[in-house]
């Protein structure tokens, strides 16, 4: 498989062309100063100067240097800000775009850059497939309590306030790296990511999630980085403002024009300010002394967090070269149990060709670890992923999902006890079961605590009566209700039912509906079960995604193809109308065999 990574910034263009089970690359192209006339072109050794007015030209330079286009299965497109929308890789569509479009104020610098780098890949590649993984979507799993700013609840409505993070593919891939280097699974351990570039960014991985990072709403929070200033006062920013300073001066000083670049003087080149400090240049010493302070400050929480730290590893531009800037922040962990090996540490660069180096003690309870980063790499993965998600939902056969209120079915006797005599049901409207309807007529439940009022008749009418509820309406109505099919109610609670004409108290028929499917004997066929199979089903939800086991197969030639759950069921799946599901588990892989041997 051959995925196209395009990572696109403001004025430049990054691409790989990478196989991510291997992870080797076919391609890596570079495009610096893109829409200036010192624009240049990176391939390898070839670097030439590059005339590309916006990321459409660029591409197009680009194209020449990463082999044959039909030869590749996905372009994956990597978006720094998903909000609240995305929290994991999607296809790209016009209304994702929208969505991404619509994070821009939260991402101005690059949220715009990436969907022009989208728009541009899209031109030039009509007809591969295109994929887009979010930098916060590594951070969806931050505990609430990581989430949420402290500030007056009109603010956090306001702009959707709330703490993001960022750097999500680096983070994820660094943490996996460190596990395989320390042969224990990741769900094992306990991770501290530094990941140090021109950006900068520390995240508590605790058994393989993210439960806290350094930035947050915005990428301008946390550590000092090469031209942002990370951690700062709000108050700073109301006296900054109340003092005359306009919103965007502030916002380029804070983002471009202060970190390294603001404390040194000399640029944000981490290289040239540790020279500079080295001759004795004051304001490059404290612009490191900063920088790694913050950095260890960080850690520090971090491993409190956690409760503790089983490693800790710096990659990026800094992270991965620089033995100066990871001998000043290990330098106060001892008491953590981490002990930097200042031999190790002199010489580790960690490169592609040696992506993860040791450079802690052999006594070091805390392993320590420099890792050369590849967010190109965990990208392409995710779309592989993706793409065999894609391929087993495109082989399955889906079920549509109905959820079924809380409803009664009537005796003839009944509904003229409840509703007059010579009374009939109603149809209200027909349901998607032949020959089944929503009643007009509604009746009451009087249970021993509540009563539930207003429920519906379903009909046609039965030979027996029965009333169907959530486990939610149980604790309403004070009735421990079984778990049943429909037609056994032997032994189930009775209920009274109270309709305009009159009460009728049942000995017994309140259930909870033992979730179900009703299938033809032709989709029992297709889908490789039988009557009285009990299967289960995934519901594919936004975000909620989950696995019902214990579904009851129902086949009969007059039933139509559905699945029912409860209202309580639903919700927890948080599926609505028009939801599916299919099988899993072992019925779901046979099932997915048999269409693929097809
Ligand atoms: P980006 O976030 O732009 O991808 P990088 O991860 O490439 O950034 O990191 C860039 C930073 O790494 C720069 O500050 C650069 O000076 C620093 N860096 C690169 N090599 C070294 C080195 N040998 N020693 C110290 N810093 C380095």
């Amino acid at each position: 498989m051959r995925i196209l990574v395009i990572n696109a910034g403001s004025s430049s263009l990054k691409l790989a062309v990478l196989d991510p089970t291997s992870g080797a690359r076919a391609a890596d192209v570079r495009i610096e100063r893109v829409g200036t006339p010192e624009a240049s072109l990176q391939a390898g050794e070839h670097r030439a100067p590059c005339a590309c007015a916006d990321h459409r030209e660029a591409l197009l330079a680009a194209m020449a240097h990463l082999g044959d286009p039909t030869a590749i299965d996905a372009v994956v497109h990597r978006v720094v800000h998903g909000g609240d929308a995305f929290n994991r890789p999607v296809r790209v569509t016009e209304e994702v775009i929208t969505k991404i479009e619509a994070l821009i104020p939260l991402a101005p610098l690059h949220n715009p850059a990436n969907v022009a780098g989208i728009r541009a890949a899209q031109a030039a590649l009509p007809n591969a497939l295109h994929l887009a993984v979010f930098d916060t979507a590594f951070h969806a799993t931050l505990p609430r309590r990581a989430k949420t700013y402290a500030v007056a609840p009109e603010l956090r409505e306001r702009i959707g306030l709330q703490r993001y993070g960022f750097h999500g593919p680096s983070h994820a891939y660094v943490a996996g790296a460190v596990a395989e280097a320390m042969e224990t699974p990741l769900r094992d351990l306990r991770v501290i990511t530094c990941h140090l570039g021109n950006g900068a960014s520390v995240c508590a991985v605790e058994y393989g999630r993210s439960v806290e990072t350094s930035m947050g709403f915005t990428p301008l929070e946390g550590l000092v980085m090469g031209t942002r200033s990370g951690d700062l006062d709000p108050g700073a920013l109301i006296a900054l403002l109340r003092d005359g300073m306009s919103v965007d001066a502030l916002d380029d000083a804070l983002q471009r024009r202060s970190g390294l670049a603001g404390l040194s003087g000399v640029g944000n080149d981490m290289r040239d300010i540790e020279e500079r400090a080295a001759e004795g240049d004051d304001a490059s010493r404290l612009a490191l002394h900063v920088f790694a302070h913050r950095v260890r400050k960080y850690v520090g929480a971090y491993a409190a967090v956690m409760g503790g730290v089983d490693a800790i590893a710096f990659a990026g531009g800094i992270g991965q070269n620089s033995s100066l800037i990871r001998h000043r922040v290990c330098q106060r962990l001892d008491f953590l149990g981490a002990r930097l090996s200042e031999d190790l540490n002199r010489d580790a660069r960690a490169t592609a060709a040696t992506p993860v180096l040791p450079i802690d003690e052999r006594s070091s309870r805390v392993r320590l670890f420099a890792v050369h980063t590849d967010e190109e790499w965990q990208m392409a993965r995710h779309a592989a992923d993706l793409l065999s998600d894609r391929d087993a939902v495109d082989h399955a056969l889906t079920i549509p999902v109905a959820v079924s209120a809380r409803h009664v079915h009537l005796r003839q006797e009944t509904v003229e006890a409840l509703f007059g005599p010579g009374a009939t049901l109603t149809v209200d409207r027909p349901l998607t079961q032949p020959g089944q309807f929503a009643a007009v007529e509604r009746v009451d439940l009087i249970g021993p605590k509540r009563t539930i009022e207003g429920v519906r008749v379903l009909g046609p009418v039965r030979g027996a009566d029965q009333v169907e509820v959530s486990a939610t309406d149980e604790f309403t109505l004070g009735i421990d209700a079984p778990v049943r099919a429909s037609g056994h109610t032997q032994n189930s609670p009775g209920i009274t039912l109270r309709g305009p004409a009159g009460t009728v108290t049942l000995k017994e028929g309140v259930i909870c509906a033992w979730r179900h499917i009703h299938m033809t004997p032709e989709d029992a066929e297709r889908f490789g079960v039988q009557d009285k199979d009990v299967v289960d089903v995934g519901l594919e939800t936004d975000g909620r995604t989950l696995i019902f086991g214990d579904v009851l197969v129902r086949v009969k030639a007059s039933y139509a193809l559905e699945m029912h759950i409860d209202t309580d069921e639903a919700n927890a799946a948080g599926i609505g109308r028009g939801g599916t599901g299919v099988l899993v588990g072992d019925a779901g892989t046979a099932q997915l065999e048999r269409r693929r041997t097809r």
